[in-house]
This record gives C-alpha cells, structure tokens and sequence, in this order.
C-alpha cells in the first residue's frame, strides 16, 4: 500500500509518500509561498535528485495538483500513474473534544473539522482546504484525518479545565486540548520499544522542543497532562510565541500600548519567546550562537527555555507520581546536547543524571542517562508522517 502524507499549512504544503510494505518514503517534499510571489516546490525523490520547481501556485488545489504530477514524472517521479497512491494521511491540527482518535474524512468528518474552524482558526483551515484539493485531483481515493489533540483525550477534566466560569467550557468548549499528539506517542512508544518494556508499566515525560515547544505526561502509554493548552500558544517558552503568561499581561498591553486584540495576538505569537527575549532570532542555532559570543539577552533566553523545561518535569514527575523515562525529540531535543545538559543540571533529586559523554550525539535514537541515573534519558527523532501513515493505512484497512 501506498499513502501519501500530508500536512497543510496556510501557505504550505509538507508531504510523504511512504511506501507501507516496508514503511520506505518513495518521495517527500515541500510546496511554499502559496498564494504569494516566489512560490516554489521542492520535491525529493528517494535516490534522485532534487527538483525544484518555481511556479504560480495561486492555491492548495493547485499546489496538490503540481505534487501529484511529481510524483508521476518521468524523471524525478516515483510512481508510473497516480492511481497508485492507495490512501491519503492529512495532519489536522485540532480534533477538539469530537476526535479522540485518528478518523476516516466522510461527509460528516468534513463538516466536524469545519465545526472546529473557531476553535483553530489558524491550523484548521489550510488542513481542510487539502481535504477538498485531494477529492478533486484523486476522487474516491480513501482519505484519513490525524489530529494533534487526540493523543491528549485521556487527560483528566482535572488536567484539561481552566479556571473559568463553568459556562465558557460549555459554550465554547475552552479546556486544554494539547498538541503535538502524533509526535509523544510515537516517542513514548518507541521508547518503550528500545527499553524493551511494556509501555503500560511506564511513567514517561516525552519533551518535544522545537520551534514550537511542549511537554507530555504519559502513564502506562496515555496522556495525563501536556502543557500545549486551548491553542499552542500555552506552555513553554518558544521560538516566537510566549508560552505561559500572568493573563492580567494582555489586558495591560492593551491599555498602555493601545493595542487592538489581533495585535496582541500577533505579538504573543509571533514576536516573544526567546525571539522576543534575546532580540537575536527565533532560532535556537542563532541564539546558542550569539550566547557563546557574550550576548546577555540570548544567554537569557536559553535560561529561562531551559527553566520553563525543567520546571514541567518536575510538575509532570508529580502528576505521575514517578518517573521512568524522559524523552526529548524536535529539532532541539534532538540535535542540541548543550540544552539538554542545561535542562538536566541539578536534577538529582529527582534521579535524574546526564552522562556528558553519551549526550554528545545529534539526530539519532540514544539512551544518554548515567548508568546510575533513576530515571532513563533518552533522544529519539520524532517522526510524525509515519505514525500519520501508519493510521491512514490501519484505518483504511479496517
Ligand atoms: P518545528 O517543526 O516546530 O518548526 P523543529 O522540530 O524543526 O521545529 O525544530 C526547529 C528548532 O530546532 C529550531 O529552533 C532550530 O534552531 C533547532 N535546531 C535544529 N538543529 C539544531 C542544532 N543542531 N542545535 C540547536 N538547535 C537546533
């Protein structure tokens, strides 16, 4: 079987074509600046050379269309025709309460993900809009839905209800719903997996940091608690967004900035965390960079980044009355052993302990904890399209 993995974004397409018999990837690649001047398509065969195609792509229709084409190219495709494309996987950023698990996209499954427009106004819509491209270019091709919040359902309401009146939750459904759900469980169970131990015997703290930056709380293989929250804003200090904030902020700046509301959303989003903070880049490579050189604010922005981390684990250490393994993956967890020493300094108490030597890896699976530390440190590389494939192909298979 083959399945093709998508994941929309508003002026983006990310996509893979897994070949399921032995989980390859025939061909994967990038559409950007859709609807924008300068957009392009970047496609990478596996064992060819990369094409890269500049066009107007005015649209996801038409973005999906010039994907569909490469993939059946003469030179740089990888299929003879596109009816060999079984299945297609689209990450879908929000499933709200309605999709505690992966779905297949009928009628109804379309009109739920709308009915969550307002709940992801930024995230839902673009997926949705590759919903509709696929139907046109492949109709009758089984397509399957996989959100970043179903993995994050087990929470308890103790763990997903703010404090607000009662009725904003019933109106609105303002709880946390988390993100990032493909990526902890497809860590937590590969950690199991390496450890060789049932996942249901197993406390685990998965840290996906990234630009986008979150932490999970998973016992015996179901999420507890995740600091991602109504939307990815919550949480942890990211690349551009502020993370966890006193909320009497956003009043206050709208008072004595004379900001409207989108503008400090745009601000909260896109112009803090440790962009915000160091003034240098949202970056992380930049900033340990800068912060090597001497530069106070990005060295500032690394501390309170790794703080923000440390003090989840042990919030999280609590929630599960334990702790077996920590996991980190995403382009920080995975490839920079400086941040993850910085987050496991002084942890001890906890039985947490780094060995310095085993860290010094980059972007593979690794167990880096001392041999006399409690809890099992372990780096493994996310991968958020194959557990998307995997879903597409068990669902479409049922
Ligand atoms: P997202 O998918 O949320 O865009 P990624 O998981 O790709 O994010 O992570 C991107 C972040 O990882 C960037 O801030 C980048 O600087 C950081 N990163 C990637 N490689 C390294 C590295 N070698 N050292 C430090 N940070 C890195």
């Amino acid at each position: 079987m083959k399945v093709l993995v998508l994941n929309c974004g508003s002026s983006s397409i990310k996509y893979q074509l897994f070949n399921m018999e032995d989980e390859s990837v025939l061909a994967k690649g990038l559409v950007e600046r859709i609807g924008l001047q300068g957009a392009v398509l970047t496609h990478r065969p596996s064992g060819k050379e990369k094409k890269v195609i500049a066009a107007d792509i005015p649209d996801h229709s038409v973005g999906i269309k010039m994907v569909l084409e490469a993939m059946v190219h003469p030179e740089h495709g990888v299929l003879t025709k596109m009816e060999e494309i079984d299945a297609v996987g689209h990450r879908v950023a929000h499933g709200g309460s309605i999709f505690p698990k992966s779905a297949l996209i009928d009628a109804q499954a379309k009109e739920s993900i709308k009915s969550l427009f307002n709940i992801a106004p930024l995230h839902n819509p673009p997926a949705y809009l590759g919903i509709e491209a696929v139907e046109k270019a492949l109709p009758g091709v089984p397509m399957v839905a996989v959100f970043d919040t179903s993995f994050h359902q087990t929470m308890p309401p103790a763990a997903y209800m703010y404090s607000l009146p009662y009725e904003l939750y019933e109106k609105y459904g303002l709880r946390k719903y988390g993100f990032h759900g493909t990526s902890h469980k497809y860590v937590a169970y590969r950690a199991a997996a390496l450890l060789n131990r049932p996942i249901e015997e197993l406390k685990i703290i998965t840290c996906h940091l990234g630009n986008g930056a979150s932490i999970t709380a998973i016992d015996g293989g179901k999420s507890i608690d995740t600091s991602m929250g109504f939307t990815p804003l919550e949480g942890l200090t990211m690349g551009t967004r502020c993370g966890d904030l006193d909320p009497a902020i956003v009043t206050f700046l709208e008072e004595q900035e004379g900001l409207s509301c989108s503008e400090v959303n745009n601000l909260l989003n896109k112009k803090s965390g440790v962009l915000g903070i160091s003034g240098v880049s949202s970056d992380f490579r930049d900033i340990e960079e800068a912060a090597a050189q001497g530069n106070k604010r990005a060295q500032l922005a690394l501390d309170v980044f790794a703080h923000d981390v440390k003090k989840y684990i042990g919030a999280y250490a609590a929630a599960l009355n334990g702790l077996d393994v920590i996991v980190f993956t995403a382009g920080l967890g995975e490839n920079s052993p400086e941040m993850r020493e910085k987050i496991c300094k002084d942890m001890e108490f906890f039985g947490i302990k780094l060995d310095g030597t085993k860290n010094k890896i980059r972007g593979q699976e690794a167990d880096v904890s001392a041999d006399d530390s409690k809890v099992r440190i372990m780096v493994i590389p996310t991968n958020e399209e194959l557990v998307i494939a995997r879903d597409t192909k068990q669902i479409v298979e049922q």
